[in-house]
Protein backbone atom coordinates (compact mmCIF):
# COMPACT_ATOMS: atom_id res chain seq x y z
CA UNK A 1 0.00 0.00 0.00
CA UNK A 2 3.16 2.35 1.33
CA UNK A 3 4.41 2.18 -2.76
CA UNK A 4 1.20 2.78 -4.09
CA UNK A 5 0.54 6.11 -2.40
CA UNK A 6 4.21 6.74 -3.30
CA UNK A 7 3.61 5.90 -7.09
CA UNK A 8 0.36 7.96 -7.36
CA UNK A 9 2.32 10.53 -5.84
CA UNK A 10 4.89 10.57 -8.71
CA UNK A 11 2.58 9.91 -11.41
CA UNK A 12 3.24 13.17 -13.04
CA UNK A 13 6.97 12.24 -12.85
CA UNK A 14 6.97 10.02 -16.08
CA UNK A 15 10.97 9.05 -15.31
CA UNK A 16 10.29 8.02 -11.54
CA UNK A 17 6.84 6.38 -12.72
CA UNK A 18 8.23 3.53 -14.71
CA UNK A 19 10.45 2.65 -11.63
CA UNK A 20 6.71 1.87 -9.44
CA UNK A 21 5.73 -1.00 -11.61
CA UNK A 22 2.36 -0.21 -12.48
CA UNK A 23 0.00 1.03 -10.34
CA UNK A 24 -1.31 -2.22 -8.84
CA UNK A 25 1.14 -5.13 -10.16
CA UNK A 26 3.74 -7.11 -8.08
CA UNK A 27 6.57 -4.49 -6.87
CA UNK A 28 9.09 -6.47 -8.15
CA UNK A 29 8.99 -7.62 -11.67
CA UNK A 30 9.20 -11.59 -12.96
CA UNK A 31 8.98 -12.70 -15.92
CA UNK A 32 8.48 -15.88 -17.00
CA UNK A 33 8.80 -17.24 -20.90
CA UNK A 34 7.83 -20.99 -21.75
CA UNK A 35 8.97 -22.32 -25.00
CA UNK A 36 7.35 -25.61 -25.99
CA UNK A 37 8.65 -27.26 -29.30
CA UNK A 38 5.34 -29.67 -30.02
CA UNK A 39 6.79 -32.91 -30.59
CA UNK A 40 10.63 -31.97 -30.91
CA UNK A 41 12.63 -35.15 -29.32
CA UNK A 42 15.94 -34.77 -29.54
CA UNK A 43 16.77 -36.50 -32.51
CA UNK A 44 14.51 -33.96 -34.06
CA UNK A 45 16.74 -31.36 -31.80
CA UNK A 46 20.07 -33.01 -33.18
CA UNK A 47 19.21 -33.40 -36.81
CA UNK A 48 17.96 -29.88 -36.68
CA UNK A 49 21.44 -28.63 -35.55
CA UNK A 50 23.00 -30.30 -38.45
CA UNK A 51 20.90 -28.67 -40.86
CA UNK A 52 21.20 -25.39 -39.92
CA UNK A 53 24.60 -25.29 -38.61
CA UNK A 54 26.40 -28.70 -38.87
CA UNK A 55 27.64 -31.30 -36.65
CA UNK A 56 29.49 -29.06 -35.08
CA UNK A 57 27.40 -25.69 -34.36
CA UNK A 58 25.40 -25.15 -31.81
CA UNK A 59 21.65 -24.43 -31.77
CA UNK A 60 20.35 -21.00 -29.22
CA UNK A 61 18.56 -24.14 -27.35
CA UNK A 62 22.14 -26.15 -27.03
CA UNK A 63 23.76 -23.24 -25.33
CA UNK A 64 20.83 -23.05 -22.16
CA UNK A 65 23.05 -23.21 -18.93
CA UNK A 66 20.58 -25.78 -17.37
CA UNK A 67 19.06 -29.05 -18.63
CA UNK A 68 17.58 -31.76 -17.80
CA UNK A 69 15.35 -34.54 -19.31
CA UNK A 70 11.62 -35.02 -19.09
CA UNK A 71 9.92 -38.05 -18.63
CA UNK A 72 6.47 -37.24 -21.06
CA UNK A 73 4.27 -40.88 -20.15
CA UNK A 74 0.41 -39.27 -19.36
CA UNK A 75 -2.55 -40.77 -17.08
CA UNK A 76 -3.23 -43.16 -19.34
CA UNK A 77 -0.80 -43.42 -21.70
CA UNK A 78 2.67 -44.75 -22.32
CA UNK A 79 2.86 -42.33 -25.03
CA UNK A 80 1.37 -38.96 -24.67
CA UNK A 81 -0.21 -36.44 -26.79
CA UNK A 82 0.29 -32.67 -26.73
CA UNK A 83 -2.95 -31.97 -24.25
CA UNK A 84 -1.67 -34.05 -21.18
CA UNK A 85 1.98 -33.42 -21.99
CA UNK A 86 1.11 -29.30 -22.29
CA UNK A 87 -1.50 -29.82 -19.21
CA UNK A 88 1.31 -31.34 -16.84
CA UNK A 89 3.85 -28.66 -17.62
CA UNK A 90 0.85 -25.96 -16.87
CA UNK A 91 -0.91 -27.53 -14.03
CA UNK A 92 1.18 -29.98 -11.99
CA UNK A 93 -1.41 -32.40 -13.22
CA UNK A 94 -0.82 -36.03 -15.15
CA UNK A 95 -3.87 -36.56 -17.04
CA UNK A 96 -5.42 -38.19 -19.68
CA UNK A 97 -4.91 -38.40 -23.38
CA UNK A 98 -7.03 -35.62 -25.05
CA UNK A 99 -7.39 -33.77 -21.98
CA UNK A 100 -7.05 -29.88 -21.22
CA UNK A 101 -6.26 -28.82 -18.11
CA UNK A 102 -9.04 -30.77 -15.99
CA UNK A 103 -8.31 -33.35 -12.87
CA UNK A 104 -6.65 -36.80 -13.50
CA UNK A 105 -10.49 -38.40 -13.50
CA UNK A 106 -11.46 -36.62 -16.62
CA UNK A 107 -12.58 -39.09 -19.62
CA UNK A 108 -12.21 -38.35 -22.68
CA UNK A 109 -14.43 -40.30 -23.72
CA UNK A 110 -17.55 -41.86 -22.56
CA UNK A 111 -18.22 -45.67 -21.33
CA UNK A 112 -18.51 -46.45 -24.95
CA UNK A 113 -15.52 -44.93 -26.24
CA UNK A 114 -17.08 -42.55 -27.57
CA UNK A 115 -15.18 -38.92 -27.29
CA UNK A 116 -17.23 -36.08 -25.16
CA UNK A 117 -17.52 -34.24 -28.44
CA UNK A 118 -19.40 -34.60 -31.33
CA UNK A 119 -19.50 -30.73 -32.22
CA UNK A 120 -17.01 -28.33 -31.84
CA UNK A 121 -18.68 -26.57 -29.37
CA UNK A 122 -20.03 -29.42 -27.20
CA UNK A 123 -18.70 -29.24 -23.28
CA UNK A 124 -17.76 -31.69 -21.22
CA UNK A 125 -20.74 -33.38 -18.75
CA UNK A 126 -20.96 -31.78 -15.37
CA UNK A 127 -19.62 -34.68 -14.02
CA UNK A 128 -16.64 -36.01 -15.74
CA UNK A 129 -14.05 -33.84 -13.70
CA UNK A 130 -13.06 -30.63 -12.79
CA UNK A 131 -11.02 -27.90 -14.39
CA UNK A 132 -6.98 -27.24 -12.77
CA UNK A 133 -5.90 -23.82 -12.25
CA UNK A 134 -2.99 -23.22 -15.37
CA UNK A 135 0.22 -21.26 -14.36
CA UNK A 136 -1.03 -18.85 -16.73
CA UNK A 137 -4.60 -17.92 -14.40
CA UNK A 138 -2.56 -18.11 -11.25
CA UNK A 139 0.11 -15.46 -13.24
CA UNK A 140 -3.01 -13.36 -14.49
CA UNK A 141 -4.24 -13.73 -10.22
CA UNK A 142 -1.40 -12.44 -8.93
CA UNK A 143 -1.23 -9.06 -10.94
CA UNK A 144 0.99 -10.39 -13.80
CA UNK A 145 0.48 -9.76 -17.62
CA UNK A 146 0.00 -12.87 -19.98
CA UNK A 147 0.73 -13.66 -23.58
CA UNK A 148 0.00 -16.92 -26.07
CA UNK A 149 1.88 -17.47 -29.04
CA UNK A 150 1.91 -19.80 -31.53
CA UNK A 151 2.25 -21.17 -35.07
CA UNK A 152 -1.01 -23.46 -34.87
CA UNK A 153 -4.67 -22.98 -34.57
CA UNK A 154 -4.84 -20.71 -31.19
CA UNK A 155 -7.11 -23.16 -30.03
CA UNK A 156 -4.85 -26.08 -30.65
CA UNK A 157 -4.24 -28.48 -27.91
CA UNK A 158 -0.83 -26.77 -26.81
CA UNK A 159 -1.83 -23.53 -26.66
CA UNK A 160 -5.63 -24.15 -25.68
CA UNK A 161 -3.55 -26.15 -22.00
CA UNK A 162 -2.90 -22.69 -21.16
CA UNK A 163 -6.20 -21.05 -20.56
CA UNK A 164 -9.00 -23.32 -21.04
CA UNK A 165 -10.87 -26.46 -19.44
CA UNK A 166 -12.09 -29.19 -21.57
CA UNK A 167 -12.18 -32.50 -21.58
CA UNK A 168 -11.47 -32.85 -25.11
CA UNK A 169 -8.81 -31.06 -27.17
CA UNK A 170 -10.76 -31.44 -30.28
CA UNK A 171 -14.01 -29.29 -28.90
CA UNK A 172 -12.12 -26.31 -30.37
CA UNK A 173 -14.74 -24.16 -30.45
CA UNK A 174 -15.59 -24.12 -26.96
CA UNK A 175 -11.82 -23.38 -26.54
CA UNK A 176 -12.01 -20.53 -28.63
CA UNK A 177 -15.39 -19.22 -26.61
CA UNK A 178 -12.91 -19.70 -23.42
CA UNK A 179 -10.55 -16.43 -24.69
CA UNK A 180 -13.48 -13.83 -25.33
CA UNK A 181 -14.43 -11.36 -22.15
CA UNK A 182 -17.69 -11.07 -21.29
CA UNK A 183 -19.27 -13.81 -23.87
CA UNK A 184 -20.80 -17.05 -23.12
CA UNK A 185 -18.39 -19.86 -22.18
CA UNK A 186 -15.79 -17.22 -21.21
CA UNK A 187 -13.33 -18.48 -18.85
CA UNK A 188 -13.58 -16.24 -16.20
CA UNK A 189 -10.28 -17.16 -14.44
CA UNK A 190 -8.87 -14.89 -17.13
CA UNK A 191 -9.91 -11.65 -15.34
CA UNK A 192 -10.04 -9.35 -18.28
CA UNK A 193 -8.65 -11.69 -20.72
CA UNK A 194 -5.10 -13.05 -21.73
CA UNK A 195 -3.09 -9.28 -22.52
CA UNK A 196 -1.27 -11.35 -25.93
CA UNK A 197 -2.64 -13.87 -28.01
CA UNK A 198 -1.11 -14.57 -31.52
CA UNK A 199 -1.49 -17.58 -34.00
CA UNK A 200 -4.00 -18.92 -36.30
CA UNK A 201 -7.25 -20.73 -36.54
CA UNK A 202 -10.42 -17.91 -37.49
CA UNK A 203 -12.48 -20.80 -38.20
CA UNK A 204 -13.00 -21.17 -34.73
CA UNK A 205 -14.08 -17.48 -34.16
CA UNK A 206 -16.10 -17.70 -37.36
CA UNK A 207 -19.79 -18.57 -37.94
CA UNK A 208 -20.24 -21.18 -40.42
CA UNK A 209 -22.06 -19.12 -42.32
CA UNK A 210 -19.50 -16.47 -42.99
CA UNK A 211 -16.89 -20.16 -44.12
CA UNK A 212 -16.22 -21.15 -40.18
CA UNK A 213 -16.37 -23.96 -37.99
CA UNK A 214 -19.12 -22.33 -35.55
CA UNK A 215 -22.58 -24.01 -35.34
CA UNK A 216 -23.79 -20.86 -32.29
CA UNK A 217 -23.58 -18.07 -35.18
CA UNK A 218 -21.27 -15.90 -33.01
CA UNK A 219 -18.18 -14.09 -34.43
CA UNK A 220 -15.70 -14.30 -31.95
CA UNK A 221 -13.41 -11.75 -33.68
CA UNK A 222 -15.89 -9.04 -33.80
CA UNK A 223 -16.45 -9.72 -29.57
CA UNK A 224 -12.72 -9.22 -28.89
CA UNK A 225 -13.07 -6.03 -30.32
CA UNK A 226 -15.85 -5.04 -28.44
CA UNK A 227 -13.62 -6.37 -25.90
CA UNK A 228 -11.20 -3.69 -26.08
CA UNK A 229 -8.67 -5.96 -28.41
CA UNK A 230 -6.51 -4.52 -31.35
CA UNK A 231 -7.17 -7.28 -34.10
CA UNK A 232 -4.36 -8.06 -36.50
CA UNK A 233 -5.73 -10.48 -39.64
CA UNK A 234 -2.28 -10.05 -41.54
CA UNK A 235 1.45 -9.05 -41.32
CA UNK A 236 0.77 -5.29 -42.18
CA UNK A 237 -1.84 -5.36 -39.37
CA UNK A 238 0.79 -6.80 -37.01
CA UNK A 239 2.98 -4.19 -37.63
CA UNK A 240 0.81 -1.92 -36.90
CA UNK A 241 -0.54 -3.54 -33.42
CA UNK A 242 0.25 -1.23 -30.28
CA UNK A 243 2.73 -2.16 -28.09
CA UNK A 244 1.43 1.30 -25.85
CA UNK A 245 1.40 -1.21 -22.02
CA UNK A 246 -2.43 -1.56 -21.61
CA UNK A 247 -4.46 -2.34 -24.85
CA UNK A 248 -4.76 -6.05 -25.17
CA UNK A 249 -3.53 -7.32 -28.48
CA UNK A 250 -5.13 -10.48 -30.51
CA UNK A 251 -3.12 -11.75 -34.04
CA UNK A 252 -4.91 -14.57 -36.04
CA UNK A 253 -3.27 -14.88 -39.05
CA UNK A 254 -4.81 -18.01 -41.02
CA UNK A 255 -8.12 -20.08 -41.09
CA UNK A 256 -6.33 -22.80 -39.71
CA UNK A 257 -2.77 -23.36 -38.74
CA UNK A 258 -0.15 -20.78 -40.12
CA UNK A 259 1.98 -21.48 -42.34
CA UNK A 260 5.08 -24.16 -42.18
CA UNK A 261 8.71 -21.71 -42.06
CA UNK A 262 9.54 -23.17 -45.35
CA UNK A 263 6.31 -21.93 -47.30
CA UNK A 264 5.74 -19.00 -45.64
CA UNK A 265 5.03 -15.44 -47.30
CA UNK A 266 6.96 -12.91 -44.89
CA UNK A 267 4.47 -10.58 -45.95
CA UNK A 268 1.68 -12.16 -45.13
CA UNK A 269 2.43 -13.66 -41.80
CA UNK A 270 4.76 -12.81 -39.30
CA UNK A 271 7.27 -15.40 -38.45
CA UNK A 272 7.63 -17.12 -34.70
CA UNK A 273 10.12 -14.64 -33.98
CA UNK A 274 8.75 -11.76 -34.74
CA UNK A 275 5.56 -13.03 -33.08
CA UNK A 276 7.53 -13.83 -29.97
CA UNK A 277 9.38 -10.33 -29.91
CA UNK A 278 6.19 -8.09 -30.44
CA UNK A 279 4.57 -10.11 -27.42
CA UNK A 280 7.49 -9.71 -25.31
CA UNK A 281 7.50 -5.62 -26.39
CA UNK A 282 3.76 -6.00 -25.55
CA UNK A 283 3.59 -7.49 -22.02
CA UNK A 284 7.12 -5.35 -21.02
CA UNK A 285 5.27 -2.19 -21.74
CA UNK A 286 3.21 -3.45 -18.87
CA UNK A 287 5.65 -2.69 -16.12
CA UNK A 288 4.89 -6.13 -14.22
CA UNK A 289 6.18 -8.92 -14.95
CA UNK A 290 4.34 -11.37 -17.45
CA UNK A 291 4.54 -15.06 -18.33
CA UNK A 292 4.47 -15.72 -22.01
CA UNK A 293 4.17 -18.92 -23.45
CA UNK A 294 5.58 -19.88 -27.17
CA UNK A 295 4.63 -22.80 -29.51
CA UNK A 296 6.40 -23.97 -31.95
CA UNK A 297 3.56 -26.14 -32.89
CA UNK A 298 3.84 -27.01 -36.38
CA UNK A 299 7.46 -29.08 -35.79
CA UNK A 300 4.97 -32.16 -34.72
CA UNK A 301 2.52 -31.48 -37.84
CA UNK A 302 5.77 -32.17 -40.04
CA UNK A 303 7.13 -35.03 -38.69
CA UNK A 304 3.48 -37.06 -38.90
CA UNK A 305 3.55 -36.67 -42.37
CA UNK A 306 7.46 -38.18 -42.36
CA UNK A 307 8.39 -34.58 -43.97
CA UNK A 308 11.31 -34.01 -42.29
CA UNK A 309 12.47 -31.17 -44.48
CA UNK A 310 9.74 -29.12 -42.93
CA UNK A 311 9.86 -30.28 -39.64
CA UNK A 312 13.66 -28.89 -39.32
CA UNK A 313 13.06 -25.57 -41.23
CA UNK A 314 10.25 -25.00 -38.11
CA UNK A 315 12.81 -26.37 -35.49
CA UNK A 316 15.16 -23.14 -36.37
CA UNK A 317 12.32 -21.12 -36.73
CA UNK A 318 11.46 -22.00 -33.11
CA UNK A 319 15.04 -21.76 -32.44
CA UNK A 320 15.42 -18.42 -33.63
CA UNK A 321 12.29 -16.69 -31.05
CA UNK A 322 14.41 -18.26 -28.56
CA UNK A 323 17.13 -16.38 -29.55
CA UNK A 324 14.55 -13.57 -30.47
CA UNK A 325 13.13 -13.60 -26.91
CA UNK A 326 16.59 -14.18 -24.96
CA UNK A 327 18.49 -11.11 -26.94
CA UNK A 328 14.96 -8.83 -25.85
CA UNK A 329 15.07 -9.64 -22.14
CA UNK A 330 18.75 -9.63 -21.68
CA UNK A 331 18.21 -5.99 -22.95
CA UNK A 332 15.00 -5.07 -20.47
CA UNK A 333 16.64 -6.81 -17.78
CA UNK A 334 20.51 -8.10 -17.90
CA UNK A 335 21.67 -10.69 -16.62
CA UNK A 336 17.95 -12.27 -16.52
CA UNK A 337 17.97 -11.91 -12.82
CA UNK A 338 13.85 -11.73 -13.03
CA UNK A 339 13.51 -13.38 -15.64
CA UNK A 340 13.11 -16.93 -16.46
CA UNK A 341 13.31 -19.31 -19.83
CA UNK A 342 12.44 -22.59 -20.17
CA UNK A 343 12.85 -24.44 -23.63
CA UNK A 344 11.36 -27.57 -23.39
CA UNK A 345 8.72 -30.39 -26.03
CA UNK A 346 5.79 -32.20 -25.30
CA UNK A 347 6.85 -35.43 -26.64
CA UNK A 348 9.11 -37.30 -28.84
CA UNK A 349 8.62 -38.76 -32.68
CA UNK A 350 9.49 -41.73 -34.35
CA UNK A 351 12.25 -39.55 -36.52
CA UNK A 352 15.89 -41.50 -36.47
CA UNK A 353 19.32 -40.53 -37.56
CA UNK A 354 20.69 -44.29 -39.30
CA UNK A 355 24.35 -44.55 -39.12
CA UNK A 356 27.26 -43.92 -40.32
CA UNK A 357 27.50 -41.11 -42.66
CA UNK A 358 30.50 -39.00 -42.81
CA UNK A 359 29.93 -35.29 -41.87
CA UNK A 360 27.52 -33.36 -44.09
CA UNK A 361 27.80 -30.16 -42.32
CA UNK A 362 24.40 -27.92 -42.83
CA UNK A 363 21.88 -28.61 -45.97
CA UNK A 364 22.47 -26.05 -48.58
CA UNK A 365 20.71 -26.51 -52.32
CA UNK A 366 22.49 -29.02 -54.51
CA UNK A 367 23.78 -30.65 -50.75
CA UNK A 368 20.86 -32.04 -48.87
CA UNK A 369 23.22 -32.67 -45.49
CA UNK A 370 21.14 -34.68 -42.93
CA UNK A 371 18.18 -34.37 -45.56
CA UNK A 372 20.32 -36.80 -48.18
CA UNK A 373 21.48 -40.58 -47.78
CA UNK A 374 24.06 -42.07 -45.56
CA UNK A 375 27.43 -41.47 -47.43
CA UNK A 376 29.79 -43.55 -45.32
CA UNK A 377 32.61 -41.95 -43.77
CA UNK A 378 35.28 -44.46 -44.68
CA UNK A 379 34.94 -43.56 -48.62
CA UNK A 380 32.10 -41.40 -49.03
CA UNK A 381 29.92 -43.75 -51.27
CA UNK A 382 26.23 -44.11 -50.28
CA UNK A 383 25.65 -47.22 -47.75
CA UNK A 384 23.74 -49.63 -49.03
CA UNK A 385 20.68 -51.94 -47.52
CA UNK A 386 20.77 -55.87 -47.91
CA UNK A 387 19.58 -55.28 -51.64
CA UNK A 388 22.46 -53.04 -52.73
CA UNK A 389 19.85 -50.08 -52.27
CA UNK A 390 21.01 -46.73 -50.74
CA UNK A 391 19.30 -45.34 -47.93
CA UNK A 392 18.87 -41.80 -46.16
CA UNK A 393 19.98 -40.54 -42.78
CA UNK A 394 16.67 -39.85 -41.68
CA UNK A 395 13.57 -42.65 -41.38
CA UNK A 396 10.97 -42.98 -39.07
CA UNK A 397 9.55 -46.03 -36.84
CA UNK A 398 6.11 -45.64 -38.41
CA UNK A 399 4.64 -43.55 -41.54
CA UNK A 400 3.08 -43.43 -45.15
CA UNK A 401 5.99 -43.99 -46.92
CA UNK A 402 6.36 -47.71 -46.95
CA UNK A 403 8.05 -49.14 -49.82
CA UNK A 404 6.94 -52.61 -50.69
CA UNK A 405 10.42 -52.42 -52.62
CA UNK A 406 13.01 -50.47 -51.86
CA UNK A 407 15.37 -48.83 -55.00
CA UNK A 408 17.54 -45.76 -55.91
CA UNK A 409 16.42 -42.79 -54.35
CA UNK A 410 17.45 -39.71 -56.67
CA UNK A 411 18.86 -36.24 -56.39
CA UNK A 412 15.79 -34.49 -57.36
CA UNK A 413 13.57 -36.60 -54.46
CA UNK A 414 16.60 -35.58 -51.59
CA UNK A 415 16.34 -32.06 -52.99
CA UNK A 416 12.05 -31.54 -52.73
CA UNK A 417 10.45 -29.90 -50.17
CA UNK A 418 7.73 -32.42 -49.95
CA UNK A 419 10.20 -35.80 -49.84
CA UNK A 420 8.71 -38.07 -46.99
CA UNK A 421 11.26 -39.84 -45.78
CA UNK A 422 10.80 -44.10 -44.92
CA UNK A 423 9.34 -45.68 -42.14
CA UNK A 424 9.80 -49.25 -40.79
CA UNK A 425 5.50 -49.65 -40.29
CA UNK A 426 3.45 -48.40 -42.61
CA UNK A 427 0.78 -46.44 -41.05
CA UNK A 428 -1.02 -43.30 -42.49
CA UNK A 429 0.35 -41.01 -40.21
CA UNK A 430 3.30 -40.79 -38.05
CA UNK A 431 2.96 -41.43 -34.21
CA UNK A 432 4.18 -39.87 -31.37
CA UNK A 433 7.37 -41.63 -30.31
CA UNK A 434 7.54 -42.34 -26.41
CA UNK A 435 10.98 -41.34 -25.26
CA UNK A 436 12.47 -38.75 -22.54
CA UNK A 437 12.60 -34.93 -23.86
CA UNK A 438 15.08 -32.22 -23.45
CA UNK A 439 14.55 -28.90 -21.28
CA UNK A 440 16.87 -26.21 -20.92
CA UNK A 441 16.39 -23.01 -18.57
CA UNK A 442 18.29 -20.10 -17.76
CA UNK A 443 17.73 -17.00 -15.62
CA UNK A 444 16.16 -16.68 -12.71
CA UNK A 445 15.62 -20.38 -10.90
CA UNK A 446 17.48 -21.71 -13.54
CA UNK A 447 19.28 -24.02 -11.26
CA UNK A 448 15.91 -25.65 -10.09
CA UNK A 449 15.73 -27.34 -13.75
CA UNK A 450 18.38 -30.38 -13.60
CA UNK A 451 18.42 -34.47 -13.46
CA UNK A 452 15.22 -36.44 -14.11
CA UNK A 453 12.36 -34.60 -14.32
CA UNK A 454 8.55 -35.46 -14.95
CA UNK A 455 6.55 -32.96 -17.35
CA UNK A 456 4.11 -32.66 -14.06
CA UNK A 457 7.26 -31.61 -11.65
CA UNK A 458 8.26 -28.96 -13.98
CA UNK A 459 4.63 -26.67 -13.27
CA UNK A 460 5.84 -26.30 -9.31
CA UNK A 461 9.77 -25.97 -10.15
CA UNK A 462 8.98 -22.56 -12.41
CA UNK A 463 6.23 -21.58 -9.53
CA UNK A 464 9.01 -21.84 -7.10
CA UNK A 465 12.08 -19.87 -9.40
CA UNK A 466 9.38 -16.83 -9.12
CA UNK A 467 7.91 -17.31 -6.03
CA UNK A 468 4.70 -17.55 -6.93
ZN1 LIG B 1 1.24 -34.75 -32.75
Amino acid sequence: MKQKLLCSALAGASLLLSACGGSDGPSTSKNVLFFLGDGMGMTTMTAARIYSVGEDGELTMDQLPETAFIHTYSNDGQVTDSAPSMAAYMTGVKMNNEVISMSADTQAADAAGKPYYVKYDSTCPSDNGKPVPTLLEQMKAAGYSTGVVSTTRITHATPATTYSHVCHRDAENTIAAALVPGGAGYNASLGDGVDVVFGGGTSYFTPSTAGGRRNDGRDLVAELKKANYSFAANKSDFDKLPVDGKTKIVGLFSKEHMTYDLDRDPAKEPSLAEMTGKAIDALSARKKGFFLMVEGGRIDHALHATNARRALQDTVAFDNAIKAALDKMQSIDPGLKNTLIVVTADHDHTLQMNGYAARTGPTQPGKPGVLGLVNNYVDGKPSTDVDGNPYTVLGFGTGPNRKATRGPITAAELESPDYLQEAVVPTSSETHGGADVFLGATGLGAENFSGVLTNNEVFGLIKKSIGL
